[in-house]
C-alpha cells in the first residue's frame, strides 16, 4: 500500500488565518506571486448562536493513496514515491493544469514564471 507515510496535518481549531505558514513556504522555495502550495481558506463570517464566527482552513496537497492528479497527468509529471508522497517532475510537466482540476481541492499550483506547477512535497 503506498499511503504516505508522512502527512502535514493543520489544526484547524487552532489556525488564526495568520497566512504565515503561506508566506513560509513561499520564501522556502523562493516561488513568485500565483503559487501558494499552502493557502489559508477563509470561511465566514457565518452566523452563529453567539454571533459571527469565521473559519480559517490551511490547504495543501493530502498525498492521496489514489491520487486523481496523477490520473490525469497526460505527461506523467506526477507520481508517488515508495513512501507515498505524490512528486511533480518538473522536466515532464507541460502546464497544461489539468491535475489542478483532477484534485478535489486544488492543491497544485501553476507558477506562471516556469510554466509548471508547484506541489506541496512535505521537504
Ligand atoms: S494534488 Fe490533490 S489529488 Fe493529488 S495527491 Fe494532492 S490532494 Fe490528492
Ligand atoms: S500541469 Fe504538469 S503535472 Fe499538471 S497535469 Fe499538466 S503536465 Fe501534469
Amino acid at each position: 500500500m503506498r499511503v504516505a507515510k508522512y502527512k502535514l496535518q493543520a489544526d484547524v481549531k487552532k489556525c488564526i488565518g495568520c497566512h504565515s505558514c503561506e508566506i513560509a513556504c513561499k520564501q522556502e522555495f523562493n516561488l513568485p506571486v500565483g503559487p501558494m502550495p499552502i493557502r489559508v481558506v477563509k470561511i465566514g463570517p457565518r452566523k452563529t448562536d453567539g454571533g459571527l464566527r469565521t473559519d480559517y482552513v490551511p490547504v495543501f496537497c493530502k498525498h492521496c493513496e489514489d491520487a486523481p492528479c496523477i490520473k490525469a497527468c497526460p505527461e506523467h509529471a506526477l507520481y508517488k514515491r515508495p513512501d507515498g508522497i505524490v512528486m511533480v517532475n518538473k522536466e515532464k510537466c507541460i502546464g497544461c493544469q489539468l491535475c489542478i482540476d483532477a484534485c478535489p481541492i486544488n492543491a497544485p499550483q501553476f507558477n506562471p514564471e516556469l510554466g509548471k506547477i508547484e506541489l506541496c512535497n512535505l521537504y
